[in-house]
């Protein structure tokens, strides 16, 4: 008999954030097939994605027009760069559609592959732009604790996840980090206004003891996605503002997660109304189908980049990889027809607020929150009120559970996320609901 596809991937496949011994002694899940917004594995189960795979299938499964455009593409032109002096229709096409969904001052995108690329070129223009305005010591990048910008070195080290600082080694340099404005975990003795007031106060704190003159950038998502699903209170976004536009510091603003609808809004900067100098994307731009992500640039940097910067020595082979760029392109073209972002902000959103809210009554959640389509449930020991010990790791229980039951939803320590393809339904949102309240009384009974 041939070897099973989870015994050669046990043999062959490193798999990213995955305990490497751990998985080949519990084997991996083969998921074979996919359609709306359901898996389905080499099992034979079907399962309910709450994630949208990794917060990134917007339209979700199966769409056959993103198909069809990538066939047609592949056809036409299936590779062609973009260094130099070249370009295709599909980049010309999907950099002006994403200059006319971007906030107004932001007219020009630089393509990456992926969203981690897109931090990168984000470090390398901020460096740059500072050079080209003759002030080269402005070198100091503040990035907040628990904060989520990719894998590579400058998106590790941009992040403030402490698990991925600790292995490795140094990082970027000139990096340092925040507190995150995070009430559920690290703000309850105080209202939810006075912690965003004091999370803004810190980065004023920070960039003083750095010297404001060195400060050159603050990096920060709209809302937390793999950090936890964190809103943060509604203080924070204007206080931040505030300190940013006391001192010349630039505002970057991460919607790889927020960007294309999650939040109800084309990017979470228009939510928050934050007007940001440069704009990371990914995942969403293309709903995953293929890699592909970018940098949104603000006039202010571009203007400086493009007078006076002659050649940008960046870039990549997949810049604008004219099959990705189609499939983006087609992408956002029917989130337009079809008015996706509309229907998060106006009726899906608030149909699975209320539900998602309902689950605050079980004895293990301590808070269910959402904003848009992304939500969190902050578990609780019941018998204290207070979190349980990690080493009990509740939350992994919990998300073992959800699967079992039918429920893809995502642990992050003891705070279980979700994040769905902006296509569910109300009935599906009824569904996900009844499967996380399945999957919190199994965990409530296994604990007990
Ligand atoms: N930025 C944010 C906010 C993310 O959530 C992610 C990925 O989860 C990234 C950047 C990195 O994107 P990628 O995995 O495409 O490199």
């Amino acid at each position: 008999m041939p070897p099973s596809l989870p015994a050669l991937d046990r043999a062959h496949h490193l798999h990213p954030f995955t305990d490497f011994k751990a998985l080949g002694e519990e084997g991996s899940r083969v998921i074979t097939h996919a359609e709306g917004v359901y898996i389905h594995d080499a099992e034979g189960h079907r399962l309910l994605d709450g994630m949208a795979g990794l917060w990134c299938v917007n339209l979700g499964y199966g769409r056959r027009e993103l198909v069809d455009a990538a066939a047609e593409q592949m056809l036409q032109l299936p590779y062609y760069n973009t260094f130099f002096k070249t370009t295709h229709p599909p980049a010309v096409g999907l950099a002006e559609k994403l200059c006319r969904l971007a906030p107004a001052h932001m007219n020009h995108v630089f393509f990456t592959g992926s969203g981690s690329e897109a931090n990168d070129t984000v470090l390398r223009m901020v460096r740059r732009y500072w050079a080209l305005r003759g002030k080269p010591w402005k070198q100091w990048v503040i990035g907040r604790e628990n904060g989520y910008h990719g894998s590579t070195l400058a998106g590790m080290s941009l992040g403030g996840m402490a698990l991925m600082h600790e292995q490795g080694g140094p990082g970027v340099p000139c990096i340092t980090h925040v507190r995150q404005p995070y009430w559920f975990g690290e703000g309850r003795d105080q209202s939810p206004e006075a912690f965003g007031h004091a999370c803004a106060a810190a980065i004023e704190e920070r960039i003083l003891a750095l010297g404001e003159e060195n400060v050159a950038a603050f990096i920060a998502e709209p809302v937390q996605g793999a950090g936890g699903a964190i809103m943060p209170p509604a203080s924070y976004w204007p206080a931040v503002k505030a300190v940013l536009a006391r001192y010349d510091i630039l505002l970057v603003v991460d919607e790889v997660i927020c960007g294309f609808g999650r939040l109800g809004e084309w990017f979470g900067s228009v939510l928050y109304d934050l007007a940001p100098d440069l704009m990371p994307i990914a995942k969403g731009l293309s709903s995953g189908y293929l890699p592909i992500g970018g940098v949104l640039v603000g006039d202010r940097v571009a203007d400086t980049l493009i007078e006076e910067g002659g050649e940008f020595f960046h870039g990549f082979t997949y810049s604008g990889h004219p099959v990705c760029a189609a499939v983006a392109l087609r992408n956002l073209e029917i989130m337009e027809e079809e008015g996706v972002v509309e229907r998060v902000r106006d009726d899906l959103g608030p149909y699975l607020a209320r539900r998602w809210s309902e689950l605050a009554d079980h004895p293990l959640v301590g808070e269910a929150r959402s904003l848009g389509l992304m939500g969190a449930l902050e578990l609780v020991d019941p018998t204290t009120g207070g979190r349980f010990d990690r080493a009990l790791a509740v939350g992994t229980l919990c998300r073992d559970i959800s699967f079992a039951c039918g429920l893809v939803m995502r642990s992050v320590g003891d705070t279980m996320i979700i994040s769905p393809p902006l296509v569910i339904t109300h009935e599906q949102i009824d569904e996900l609901v009844s499967l996380a309240r399945e999957a919190l009384d199994e965990t409530a009974r296994r604990l007990s």
